[in-house]
């Protein structure tokens, strides 16, 4: 059962003698009942290794990249340690996720600054603990970062995102690149233009970059390579009319991971090659000093570190059309499934080793929601309760988005290292649900 699903799990991945999952060491059956579950299991070692993947691929087709983790799909302050250890920098997206890297000590100038609609308490925030770089994202922020930066007479550099109108095949939900995106400046349209001209003429603004990202979990490369010849075409023709002078550059993140056996994602090694090469030869072709390029992987760092544990409790059988199994997570956890109709497969990680059933089961949440089913055809030896379902590739966009619906507390969170285990977030307590809450002077009367 585990070989065929091996690669969707971290890279220390193993069965111990009994025929258990074992993560990092770790006998992940272990782990549940010394913590709990649902519990969020990460793999530092496959953590940092896909750090230096990232960093050593695009480097071997490009000179000057630098690589920066998307907070937006996990961050909390241990692992922006890890993160800093292995030299990324770190893409934000509001007050928050800066206030995360700034607990951890990240050094802020490897912090860039996303976002649609920052106000003007994130905008002030960023300039006065010196984030690297903004990226504006409409020309109602340039002028908004243009006041601002006056106020507090700094000069911060910035780059422009572009919505260079390419199509990256994926779900429309996470699609960003289009023209009719909410993200971004169409290069199409002239807004994008306009941006570079307002830039350069501002003298609070140091305009140095232009940014896309078109999309997430793509699987093809040509979208980026389109993206990038039509972005750095443009960029040429700044150059001409306003004198843009580009230092850096993004097609930004959106790598694919594996979450199931039968749609594996390109290796790294491919999307390095693809934008590093074609961003040369682009900028070659336009006659432009080739910038720094800047990689934003968010999915692809910690998609596969991460694995979600459960504890089977009831099941259900509808003969002759469906059986279920009952998780005491699902939706509230990870959302993804019910979201964007993603797909996992699963493993019973006290039974790895043992032979499917001939019939599918549909492994379902705890939530009062019918589309809480996080795998509609779930191929498992007979599962009973008590068992421990294990799920990989859960370790980007699961966390951030879960919620505490029907009042459920959050999952706490483990790294694992050679036997090891950091509690890196604990499991919220029923105390904490109700800790925001004030029940006794705010009666109507
Ligand atoms: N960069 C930007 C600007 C993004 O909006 C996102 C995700 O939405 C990412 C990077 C990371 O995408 P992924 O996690 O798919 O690599």
């Amino acid at each position: 059962m585990l070989s065929s699903k091996l690669f969707l799990f971290p890279h220390t991945t193993e069965l111990t003698s009994e025929g258990h999952l074992a993560i990092g060491g770790c006998d992940v059956t272990e782990l549940v009942a010394a913590f709990g579950s649902p519990l969020y299991v990460f793999d530092e070692a496959t953590l940092r290794a896909k750090c230096t993947e990232f960093r050593s691929e695009f480097s071997r087709y490009y000179q000057n990249v630098m690589v920066i983790y998307a907070c937006k799909a996990f961050i909390n302050p241990a692992l922006a340690i890890l993160l800093n250890e292995e030299g990324l920098g770190l893409d934000v997206v509001s007050a928050g996720e800066i206030m995360v890297a700034q607990s951890a000590d990240f050094p802020s100038h490897r912090v860039y600054f996303h976002g649609n609609n920052k106000s003007n308490e994130e905008l002030e925030l960023a300039l006065d603990c010196g984030i690297g770089q903004l990226v504006v994202d409409s020309l109602h922020e340039l002028d908004q970062l243009s006041r601002i930066a006056q106020d507090k007479k700094l000069v911060p550099d910035i780059s422009i995102r572009l919505s260079p109108g390419v199509d990256p095949h994926t779900h429309q939900h996470i699609t960003t690149g289009t023209i009719g995106s909410k993200f971004g400046l169409p290069i199409a349209t002239g807004q994008a233009e306009e941006a570079v001209k307002r830039a350069i003429a501002d003298p609070n603004l140091n305009l140095v970059g232009l940014h896309f990202h078109i999309g997430s979990s793509i699987f093809e490369v040509e979208p980026y390579k389109e993206a990038i010849r039509i972005a750095i075409q443009f960029a040429a023709q700044m150059n001409n009319i306003y004198g843009l002078q580009l230092k850096t550059f993004s097609p930004g993140g959106g790598f694919a991971i594996s979450y199931t056996s039968d749609s594996p994602a390109p290796p790294i090694a491919q999307y390095a090659e693809a934008i590093g090469s074609t961003l040369l030869e682009q900028c070659h072709s336009s006659g432009i000093e080739p910038p720094q390029l800047i990689i934003e992987p968010g999915r692809a760092i910690v998609g596969q570190a991460g694995v979600a544990l459960y504890t089977v409790g009831a099941k259900k059988e509808i003969p002759g059309v469906r059986r279920y199994i009952f998780l005491d997570g699902g939706m509230a956890d990870n959302i993804r499934p019910t979201l964007y109709e993603s797909e996992y497969e699963a493993l019973v990680a006290n039974k790895a080793e043992e032979q499917a059933e001939a019939d599918p089961v549909a492994i379902a949440g705890k939530f009062c929601e019918s589309g809480d089913i996080l795998i509609q055809c779930a191929h498992l030896p007979t599962v009973d309760t008590g068992d421990i379902i294990a799920i990989p590739a859960c370790g980007a966009y699961s966390i951030p988005l879960a919620s505490n619906y029907n009042a459920s507390l959050k999952p706490a969170i483990l790294l694992v290292k050679n036997g090891g285990t950091q509690l890196i977030r604990r499991r919220e307590t029923y105390k904490d649900l109700v800790s925001l809450d004030n029940v006794a002077n705010n009666r109507p009367t």
